[in-house]
């Protein structure tokens, strides 16, 4: 895993950054939060881009 702060490259399952010893494991809650949160907003951004369609056929002249 890359260090978010220095980028040095670390071991995946390292808990402190060996470049510049911050702290950067993410705990597993976390990251399943993530991941629920990117669900989320995929399905939004397709939702919204469903809405912009049906608003421009509305929005057409007749
Ligand atoms: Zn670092």
């Amino acid at each position: 895993m890359r260090c978010p702060l220095c980028a040095a490259e670390n071991d995946d399952r390292a808990i402190v950054c060996r470049s510049c010893t911050r702290d950067i494991a993410v705990p597993p809650a976390l990251m399943a939060e993530l991941d629920m949160l990117r669900a989320k907003r995929e399905a939004l951004v397709q939702a919204l881009e469903q809405v912009h369609a049906r608003l421009d056929s509305l929005m057409r002249p007749r």
